[in-house]
Parts: structure tokens; sequence; C-alpha cells
């Protein structure tokens, strides 16, 4: 078998280990609207439309037999990688909420200490905590958490494919 790979380049890897392609098909495989079958690039797995004779995504031929679905262990990682993501994207959006709710904590404070219990303020804080805990939750969940949860599954995804390659290879090789 010649390895026609190129040589990763270590200094600047591809921003996604799977194909857009993959990572839609993985989506519709695990919430069951697709059976686990086609034709797959059998060196990263990219879903191959029937005419091609090279992968889209990784460059590699179509010499090495296409596979006709996709290995657990990938699917696995696919689950893996949405769930780390969803941990990390929730704890921001609940670290969200609490800064609305520590900030109501807050006015209510001043508001007993400082305006004799004042309904309107009161009315006014709720008000704040209610909108302001969604914009907050929003935010720090959404834009941040969204961010940092996309890195941290990612490099997780990218040892994860390392590892199961290098697994792969072992294995064809012997
Ligand atoms: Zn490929």
């Amino acid at each position: 078998v010649t390895n026609e790979r190129p040589t990763p380049d270590a200094a600047n890897p591809p921003r996604e280990v799977f194909s857009s392609r993959l990572r839609e098909f993985l989506d519709k495989v695990l919430e069951g609207e697709s059976p686990n079958y086609g034709s797959f690039c059998s060196f990263c797995y990219n879903p191959l439309p029937a005419d091609y004779t090279r992968c889209d995504h990784c460059g590699q031929s179509t010499a090495r037999a296409p596979l006709t679905s996709v290995p657990e262990d990938v699917l696995e990682m696919h689950r893996r990688k949405l769930k780390r993501e969803s941990v990390v994207v929730n704890s921001f959006a609940y670290l969200g909420l609490a800064l609305g709710l520590a900030l109501f904590l807050v006015m209510v404070a001043i508001n007993v200490l400082y305006m004799q219990k004042a309904l309107w303020f009161f009315l006014f804080a709720t008000f704040v905590f209610l909108v302001g805990s969604r914009i907050l939750a929003g935010i720090i969940g959404g834009v941040i958490g969204d961010e940092i949860g996309y890195r941290y599954a990612n490099k997780h995804l990218a040892e994860d494919w390392a590892s199961h390659v290098s697994q792969r290879e072992t294995a064809r090789g012997q």
C-alpha cells in the first residue's frame, strides 16, 4: 500500500478534524435521522459523492477503497465532542444566571438598607433580574462559553482522532 498522505503540518493544523459534511452526517445518525450507510473516505470519513476520485477534505485519492459506514468509534468521538461543547456552554450560561441573581440580591440589599424597602425599587430590581439574567446567560453562555466550548471540544477531538488514526493504521499494517 502506497501511503500518499501528505505530512501533517504541525504548526498549522486544520481548524476542524471532521469535514462539515461528515459533521452533518454524524448529527443525523446520532439523532436517528439517517442510517450509518454511504460512501466515506477511508482516511477522514468525509462522505464522498459517487463521482469523486479524491476526497475534498483530506485530499486522499479513493485508491484506498471508500468505506460503506463510519466506524462506531468515530460516532462516539462526535458524541463526546457535542457533549463537551454543551457542558461548557451550559456552565457559562449558569454563571450568567448566577451573576444576574447576585445583581438582584445587591439591589435588594440596597433597597433594604438605604431606600426603606421601596416597592418600586423592588419591582425594578425584579425586572433587572428577569431581563438581566437572560441577557447575561445569553452573552456569557452563548458567546464566551460557545467559543471556549468549541476550542475545548475540538482540542479533545483532535486527541481522540490522533489515537484513532494511530490504532487504525497500526491494525492495517499488521
Ligand atoms: Zn478524506
